[in-house]
């Protein structure tokens, strides 16, 4: 049989273990389903659509109800089915066997991994003593950056003057992974420029991970470019129904970022009590160093009590740390009592 061409580095490819346990906190998945009402007009909205027709192939009211969250139009949008695909458009269109892409580990496994699928050579930045990326260690001859902001596993954000560098690197492209954005209660300016392109996602605080609907804002010429390289009708027009409707629910869908952030400082507070050491977190996560525990082991004896985490200390750059996702504050409480007991 052929052999796959692809890079030996997928076989151990992203993925978390999808375990049927009675408390999930591994994907950093909101804990509370959308409303009722939200799924009744979902419901009213798809009764009466023309599924025999291919959806609208330039997706263009979903773009112009998403660029005016942005201040943009239509044409400085392009959707795709969650933020990975969307990443995976940017690096075929951007990337490929000719280009190289900076990434600082640790960071969200994804990119190495698209990187490794589109061929795009992968350039390993570091990051400074206390994690975050400052501005000169971005490498100068790097053509694609991708930062994560903030950034998941480590949950902090960047520094903010890093903001800035897109304008003195006119060569280079930024993509800037902002999923997390929401629950960083920074009020600092947004990344822009026209090397900027920012990828946002309804899977966390939009409570919609189950839709799958990530989108990219950036220069239209960008925009034009993704829609020319990707397939027909990639997003269905049942996705495109569904976003419409959260977007029409856009104020109670994102109202768990409160309770997500006020759980989260509680969290910090308890892992720290319990003599670990959390990373200060702007995300709806927390990454613990487990000190003298050994995290794998203390992974499985949480699952062994039906409490799924995330081992991140198999991610690369990490060292012996679990990540666990905010969930109810129920969930919360389980957990660091399962953690407690586990730690004896
Ligand atoms: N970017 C980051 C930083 C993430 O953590 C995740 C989800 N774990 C994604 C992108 C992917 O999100 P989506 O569900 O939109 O594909």
């Amino acid at each position: 049989m052929l052999s796959p061409s692809l890079p030996q580095v997928l076989q151990s490819s992203y993925h978390s273990p999808q375990l049927d346990v009675e408390v999930r906190l591994n994907t950093n998945e909101s804990p509370l389903a959308p409303p009722d009402g939200f799924l009744r007009d979902v419901a009213s909205r798809v009764v009466g659509s023309s599924l025999n027709r291919y959806p609208d192939r330039q997706a263009r009211e979903l773009r112009s109800r998403l660029g005016s969250l942005h201040g943009v139009g239509a044409e400085a949008v392009f959707v795709g089915n969650g933020s990975n695909e969307v990443l995976q458009a940017i690096f075929l269109a951007y990337g490929g066997p000719w280009r190289n892409v900076w990434i600082a580990a640790p960071t969200y496994g994804m990119y190495a991994q698209i990187a490794a699928t589109t061929r795009t050579e992968l350039l390993h930045g570091r990051r400074n003593r206390s994690g975050s990326v400052d501005a000169g260690l971005v490498d100068p001859d790097a053509e694609l950056v991708v930062i994560c902001d903030p950034n998941n596993p480590t949950g902090m954000v960047e520094p903010a003057e890093l903001r800035s560098l897109p304008a003195s690197r006119p060569n280079q492209f930024f993509v800037v992974d902002r999923a997390y954005h929401d629950f960083d209660l920074r009020q600092i300016p947004e990344w822009s420029g026209e090397n900027v392109a920012l990828v946002r996602t309804f899977s966390k605080a939009l409570s919609l991970a189950g839709l799958r609907l990530g989108y990219v804002v950036a220069d239209p010429a960008v925009i034009e470019v993704l829609y020319a390289i990707y397939l027909p009708y990639h997003l269905s027009a049942l996705t495109q129904m569904v976003a419409l409707t959260a977007l029409d629910w856009y104020q109670e869908l994102t109202a768990m970022v409160h309770m997500v952030t006020h759980e989260r400082d509680l969290m910090g507070a308890r892992l720290g009590s319990l003599g670990l050491a959390p990373y200060p977190s702007a995300t709806n996560f927390i990454l613990v160093d487990m000190g003298v525990n050994d995290a794998h082991t203390v992974w499985e004896q949480l699952v062994a009590r039906s409490v799924l985490v995330r081992d991140a200390s198999q991610w690369s750059g990490v060292g012996n740390a679990l990540r666990v996702t905010i969930g109810t504050p129920e969930e919360n409480t389980r957990f660091i009592t399962t953690l407690e007991e586990v730690l004896g």
